[in-house]
């Protein structure tokens, strides 16, 4: 099985790049913010608890998420991989990966990373908050709030990949087409 992890800052575009890369090369998509949203949408215990977390730009805890992981990749079939989408978001997250992957003798494929500068996190979140409608899109304070706990508790990952050669930096400025050719390319060779 391929592990794919589809790294970067909020608004950098992961969601909107995330559906052709999982039909190309066959992936099962995992993403925790869209799981975590469907929680709260059901009215679960979980999503009652990841709900004012998430609304107000922090993060749930790593347990959390990873149990949620680690029951998807035991349950999904029929896929050549997986493409994870906002996890890990922190290095205790990556250790846990690195560990649930051990147990069957598997480890993370390769990252790619979605760049985008600082001005236009902004921009795109506001764009995507007048189609999408999501709550923590809504608020100034809350997407600035993300962007800190991004820099604060999910860059340094790219440090923690960058050591065991499996980092890879996509430009994520361009048109859609453009970044997806950039990142079918990529993956391509792995
Ligand atoms: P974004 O567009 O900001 O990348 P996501 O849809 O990936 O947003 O996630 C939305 C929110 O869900 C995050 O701000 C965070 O509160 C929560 N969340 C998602 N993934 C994780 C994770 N791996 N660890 C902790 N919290 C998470």
């Amino acid at each position: 099985m391929k592990y794919y992890i589809l790294f970067g800052p909020p608004g950098a575009g992961k969601g909107t790049q995330a559906s052709s890369m999982v039909e190309k090369f066959n992936l099962c998509h995992l993403s925790t913010g869209e799981l975590l949203r469907s929680e709260i949408a059901a009215g679960s215990e979980l999503g009652l608890k990841a709900k004012a977390l998430i609304e107000a730009g922090a993060l749930v805890p790593d347990e959390v998420v990873e149990g949620m992981i680690e029951s998807k990749f035991k349950s999904v079939k029929g896929v050549d991989g997986f493409l994870l989408d906002g996890f890990p978001r922190t290095i205790a997250q990556a250790k846990a990966l690195d560990e649930m992957l051990a147990k069957t003798g598997e480890s993370v494929t390769s990252v790619v990373s979605i760049m985008i500068p600082d001005e236009m996190i902004m921009e795109r979140i506001r764009h995507r908050a007048s189609i999408e409608g999501r709550a923590d899109d809504a608020k100034e304070e809350v997407v600035a709030n993300r962007i800190k706990t991004y820099h604060d508790k999910t860059e340094p990952l790219i440090g923690f990949y960058t050591e065991t050669g499996r980092y890879n930096e996509i430009d994520g400025v361009g048109t859609i087409e453009e970044v997806r050719e950039r990142i079918f390319d990529l993956m391509s060779k792995y």
